[in-house]
Order: C-alpha cells, then sequence, then structure tokens
C-alpha cells in the first residue's frame, strides 16, 4: 500500500497476486483422471453393478489435487477472525480457542443422542448442570435455561416470562419501555409477544435517566428492557436508580446481556436490579459465530422468577442428574430437546479454561476500545467523549466535507486488510461507525489498525476518490447492497 502512514511498517495486505479465479469443478477436469489408483478388480461385475455404474451421477473427473486446490482456493476468498482484526462492532467477534472447538468435537459429546435415557447420559446432564452454576456466578442470577438459541431467542423468552409474571400476579400488562439505545431486536421481541413498546430517548450523554423513565413508568408497563453496556459502547450508570423506579411500580428489569464480554466477572447483574438477562454464548463464550449460527442464548432470572422458565430443567439428586418437568408455571419449551449443546460444550471448556482470566479478558476488551477512541478521536468525530466499554462509536461528519461518508471508509478499510466495523448502527447516531476490538487483539495489531484508520482520515483530505472508489484490492470490488439485497443470487 503506498497510502499508509509513516510509522506503519507492516500491513498484512498488498498483493493480490495470490488469490485466484475459481471455476466451477464441473468446468475442470478431464475424462480419465480420479482421486485415486485402485488396482483393477478381479471380480466379474454383476449386472446389478453395471447398472449402477452405467446410470451414475454426472460427476466431474477430477485428480486429488484438483479438488484440494479447488476448496483452498474458495477457502481464501473468505475473512475470519483466524485472518485478521475483525472489529465488528455489537457482535463480538473475539478469537475462539480451538481447544473448546476440539472440547466439543469429542465422540462422546458429538455423538451423543437426545433421546438416551438418563442413566447414559449422565455426563452430558452434569456439563449442563454445572454450567448453569458457572453462568450464575458469572451474572449473579441464580436461575438460568439453556434452552435458548440465539440472544433475540433468549430476549423472547424472557419477555414469555415477563407475561407469565404478571399473569401470575393477576394482572397482565401490555407495554415495555424500550430506549433508543437498545438492541434493535430488543422491540421485535417484545412485540411477538404482544407487548407495546414504548419508546424511550436516552440522556444527552448516551444513557438512560431514571427522571426520564419515571415519566413513562405506569402500572400497565411490564418493565424495561435494557442493553448495558448499550448500543453507544456505554455503561448504564444509572441502571440501580432506573431498576428502583421500576420495581417500584410492579415492573420488571431485562438485562441485553449480549455485551457481556465488557463486565464478566465486574457487575453482579442481579446487585444493579436486573431481574431477567440473557447471554450471548456465540459472542462472549467461545462459539465461532458470523455464518448464521447454530448459537446459544441462556436465560437467568433471579429467585423469584425461577418458576416460569423453561422445561425440561436438569436437576441434581445426590450424585444423579436427571431431566425435570415438574413446574406448572414455566413458559413451556423454547427448542426441542435441551437447547444447541455443541454450543454450550464450548461455553463448559472456555469458562473452565478461563477460571477467574473472564474478569481480565473483560478489563482488555474495555482497554483496548478505550485505546482506540482515545488514538482516533482527533481524527473522526466522537459523539460521546466518554469512557467507553468494549465498544466505541465515531461518525463521518470531519469527512462530510470532503463528500466522503462512512461506508466509503469501512470499504477502504478492506484494502488495508482489516474487515469493516459495524456501520449506521445504532440507528440514534448519525453515520455511525462502531468499532469492537475485543481482548483478543495485540497492541501491534490495534496500532495498524489505528493507522489504517489514520491514513483513511488523510486520503479523505487529499485522495476522495480513492474511497469513492474502494475497494480494490478484495477479490470483488464495490457492490450494489441494494441489488444484492433485492435480488439475492443464492444458487452460484
Ligand atoms: C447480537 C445482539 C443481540 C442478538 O443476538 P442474536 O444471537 O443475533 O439473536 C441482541 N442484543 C445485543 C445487544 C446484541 O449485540
Amino acid at each position: 500500500m503506498s497510502h499508509t502512514s509513516s510509522e506503519t511498517t507492516w500491513m498484512p495486505t498488498g498483493t493480490t497476486g495470490l488469490i485466484f479465479n475459481e471455476p466451477l469443478l464441473w468446468e475442470q477436469g478431464a475424462e480419465g483422471r480420479c482421486g485415486m489408483s485402485v488396482p483393477e478388480s478381479d471380480v466379474l461385475m454383476s449386472p446389478l453393478d453395471s447398472e449402477l455404474v452405467g446410470d451414475g451421477p454426472d460427476w466431474p473427473n477430477l485428480s486429488e489435487l484438483d479438488v484440494v486446490r479447488h476448496f483452498t482456493r474458495l477457502s481464501q476468498w473468505n475473512f475470519g477472525v483466524d485472518s485478521n482484526m475483525y472489529p465488528l462492532g455489537s457482535c463480538t467477534m473475539k478469537y475462539n480457542p480451538k481447544i473448546n472447538e476440539r472440547q466439543a468435537a469429542l465422540p462422546g459429546f458429538a455423538g451423543s443422542h437426545p433421546l438416551l435415557p438418563e442413566s447414559l447420559s449422565q455426563g452430558a446432564l452434569k456439563l449442563l448442570y454445572d454450567l448453569e452454576r458457572y453462568l450464575a456466578e458469572v451474572t449473579g442470577l441464580p436461575a438460568i435455561s439453556l434452552q435458548p438459541a440465539a440472544g433475540s431467542h433468549g430476549e423472547l423468552t424472557g419477555m414469555l416470562i415477563f407475561a407469565a409474571y404478571h399473569k401470575a400476579q393477576g394482572k397482565p400488562r401490555h407495554k415495555v419501555l424500550i430506549p433508543d439505545t437498545a438492541h434493535g431486536t430488543n422491540p421485535a421481541s417484545a412485540a411477538l409477544c404482544g407487548f407495546k413498546s414504548i419508546p424511550l430517548a436516552s440522556g444527552e450523554d448516551g444513557i438512560l435517566t431514571p427522571e426520564m423513565v419515571d415519566e413513562l413508568m405506569d402500572e400497565d408497563t411490564a418493565g424495561i428492557m435494557i442493553t448495558n453496556p448499550n448500543t453507544l459502547g456505554l455503561f448504564e450508570n444509572n441502571i440501580k436508580e432506573v431498576a428502583e423506579v421500576i420495581h417500584a411500580k410492579g415492573g420488571l428489569i431485562y438485562g441485553d446481556g449480549a455485551n457481556m464480554n465488557a463486565v464478566m466477572g465486574i457487575v453482579n447483574m442481579a446487585d444493579v436490579g436486573v431481574d431477567v438477562l440473557h447471554l450471548n454464548l456465540h459472542k462472549t463464550f467461545s462459539t465461532p459465530h458470523g455464518g448464521g449460527g447454530p448459537g446459544a442464548g441462556p436465560v437467568c432470572v433471579t429467585e423469584a422468577l425461577r418458576p416460569f422458565l423453561p422445561v425440561p430443567r436438569v436437576v441434581k439428586e445426590g450424585d444423579t442428574y436427571r431431566w425435570d418437568e415438574d413446574y406448572p408455571q414455566s413458559v413451556g419449551k423454547v427448542h426441542a430437546f435441551y437447547g444447541n449443546f455443541g454450543v454450550l460444550v464450548r461455553a463448559y471448556s472456555y469458562v473452565l479454561s478461563m477460571g477467574p482470566f473472564l474478569k481480565k479478558a473483560s478489563q482488555l476488551a474495555v482497554l483496548n476500545a478505550n485505546y482506540i477512541k482515545e488514538s482516533l478521536k482527533e481524527v473522526f468525530h466522537l459523539p460521546f467523549d466518554r469512557v467507553c466499554m468494549h465498544e466505541c462509536v465515531f461518525t463521518d461528519k470531519y469527512q462530510e466535507q470532503h463528500k466522503v461518508a462512512t461506508l466509503d471508509m469501512a470499504k477502504r478499510l478492506m484494502d488495508y486488510g482489516f474487515h469493516p466495523p459495524t456501520v449506521y448502527f445504532p440507528l440514534v447516531v448519525h453515520g455511525a461507525i462502531m468499532i469492537e476490538p475485543t481482548e483478543s487483539e495485540n497492541k501491534e495489531t490495534l496500532d495498524r489498525f489505528i493507522a489504517a484508520m489514520r491514513a483513511i482520515a488523510e486520503e479523505a483530505r487529499e485522495h476522495p476518490d480513492l474511497l469513492h472508489q474502494a475497494p480494490r484490492n478484495p477479490k470483488l470490488g464495490r457492490l450494489d447492497e441494494t441489488l444484492a439485497a433485492r435480488k439475492p443470487c443464492l444458487c452460484g
């Protein structure tokens, strides 16, 4: 790259020479080529065999090397956290240690069948039981269901619990408060449960104030859904006072804990007043994601809400584990069998391997985000200039005068070898650029990312065209995103 700033010595990019075009397998190969040579059969073919061979599928004829290269090249078109920094805000694209994959792939786990009797599944049941205990320790909330398959699925389960709780109190409620800094899935989950979501503007410094919550809270409101840290990457400093306002009028606090990567082992969610919280095991607890699943969004609740959790629940009697369905107030089942077991094994392995270092992971995630924030705030507009948590949010305000927008800069980052950050989210910030470095990145990588962002800010002033044409180094240039969304081509 010729446009990197002077302090950068090495960028993991700069060559496109080894990214190959790749035809379909059917367009390759030649008659008679095959993956391996086996000796000529000395057994006579039976009529049945020749029939099958004669009408076999139209497979291409390829050598082993043809096949290996084909799939290796295709894999090189991909970008993942194993390639380079992936600072996608709100997504926690951190490195997932391979040891946790290894544990989930152990035949005893990968091959266990959910219909096996309890007596033959004691190991799996113990794992689920212990994982619940560990997550209770991390969150401070004592009762947990591991069933939900995603963060939003956890929210849905949480809203079902809200509804079941108020029904049990003898007075169903119909509204849920949702701040403008909550994740977009929150209002959708509330609506799916029949609640009307009431939008709530956050205060000037990007967080909630108890006064604003008090104005909207009433006896027909089931509670509030708070994303904490919120989608601006800020900690809700007033969460305790907000919780008091809600509780005083009989409401509940839902904590969207998808951003737990900032506060693991630091914030006790029960102490700050949260009644129901979901975790994203596929963000914080070592399941790779980004390809659409599988995931897990366990729901953690206070003792008072335990009766409403989904069934079945794993219980321990003496040294034996079993499933218990006998919870008449339960919201029922929310997933086939017991949830996505492989994801739960990864989380179990991750928690055990990290132990007290979970707290350190959060501290480093916060430190890294603040390092980026401080290093870039001169060149990118920072709408909320305060200590951030695991992610920081900039805008394209300083670049607007050069007719360069957030999208152009995100695309240009690919030319520097980085995955673009989250853009145009959260919606409350115009032209948002949301960066979440995670704890996985070392200082050299952070410095390279900062250098790339600074170089881009300089290009915006000096060579805006470069940005309008970006990206140029990846295999494909700028795509028409509207067309791609409207007319997806899914068949290759
Ligand atoms: C990712 C995320 C969700 C949704 O989680 P999914 O597993 O994608 O459904 C909800 N809330 C927040 C704050 C998130 O970051």
